[in-house]
């Protein structure tokens, strides 16, 4: 059974360039993907994708005929599509396990299925139709999500903070197992944020010299500090340490470069990982709950 593997993340994190990556790679190990791309916005896939969002909705014309802006455009297409997800997923089924013909006698089936989300993420988490379109996947196929983040632009002790709060809630929401994908390594290496997730303590030093540095001047409590352990933003993070290591503890982080390649191997062995442990954890708690 294939796995389905769905691109999340900030609007310029790299998912797109991801996902071309990843297509890529598994063209090169003559193992295709099966491809979805659930973003109405976007002008140009720089891959070929099986099925398009855009082949069955017009963003544009949506956005005119209900009189809308871009998200609420971007909303609507995605209800609109989710209303064919029946059909999205008898198609899935019937392409990921293919009958060998005379044609094609020994046709593959398909492993992964790849599928890209809208540049806003939370039009994609936060909606109704978002969470059924993962909802349905997942009941028909171990789900992983990917959550794609700028590495350059999470090297602050500040945003990295904000992004794993946002990759925690995430994962909350959607009750999926998640893979950190820290992107865009060739322009800055993602070791420090692995450091980070293992050792508080080298977060908290992180924390210190930011201070020093006058990083945090315009933030309200400058003076008590964040990594000091004091005051509001102290006792505050170092009570969110205890949830984030707990956090921490469930998701597989890599570091790749969509750009160069770098890393795409660990990616495919976390996936592997998050596999089983959705087919052991997470698909017994779905059907218990459905
Ligand atoms: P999306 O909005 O998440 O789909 O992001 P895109 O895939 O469109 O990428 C946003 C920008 O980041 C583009 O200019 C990409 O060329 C750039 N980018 C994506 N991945 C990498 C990477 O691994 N390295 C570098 N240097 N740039 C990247
Ligand atoms: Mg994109």
């Amino acid at each position: 059974q294939p796995v389905a593997i769905v691109c999340v993340g900030m609007a310029g994190s790299g998912k797109t360039t991801f996902m071309q990556r990843i297509n890529a790679h598994l063209h090169g190990k003559k193992e295709p993907p099966y491809i979805i791309n659930l973003d109405p916005a976007v002008l140009n896939v720089p891959f070929e994708s099986n099925i398009d969002i855009r082949d069955s909705v017009n963003y544009k014309e949506v956005m005119k005929q209900y009189n809308l802006g871009p998200n609420g455009g971007i909303l609507t297409s995605l209800n609109l599509f989710a209303t064919k997800i029946d059909q999205i997923l008898a198609i899935l089924e019937k392409r990921t396990t293919p009958e060998p013909t005379s044609a094609n006698p020994i046709a593959k089936p398909i492993k992964h299925i790849l599928i890209d989300t809208p540049g806003q993420i939370e039009v994609f988490v936060w909606s109704a139709s978002g969470s059924i379109l993962l909802d349905s996947l997942a009941s028909s196929f171990p789900t992983v999500l990917a959550y794609i983040i700028d590495t350059p632009r999470t090297s602050s002790t500040s945003t990295f903070m904000s992004n794993m709060l946002y990759a925690c809630s995430i994962l909350y929401k959607t009750k999926l197992p998640m893979i950190l994908v820290f992107n865009k390594t060739d322009v800055q290496d993602a070791e420090f944020a692995k450091e980070w997730m293992t050792d508080f303590e080298a977060f908290q030093a992180a924390l210190r010299r930011e201070e020093e540095c006058g990083s945090f001047g315009g933030v309200e409590g400058g003076e008590s500090g964040m990594g000091g352990g004091s005051g509001y933003m102290g006792s505050l993070l170092n009570s969110m340490s205890l949830m984030l290591e707990e956090f921490y503890r469930h998701l597989n982080v890599v570091g790749v470069s969509s750009m160069t390649g770098a890393g795409i191997d660990d990616f495919f062995l976390a996936v592997s990982e998050k596999a089983e442990e959705f087919k052991r954890d997470y698909r017994p708690e779905l059907e218990r709950r459905r």
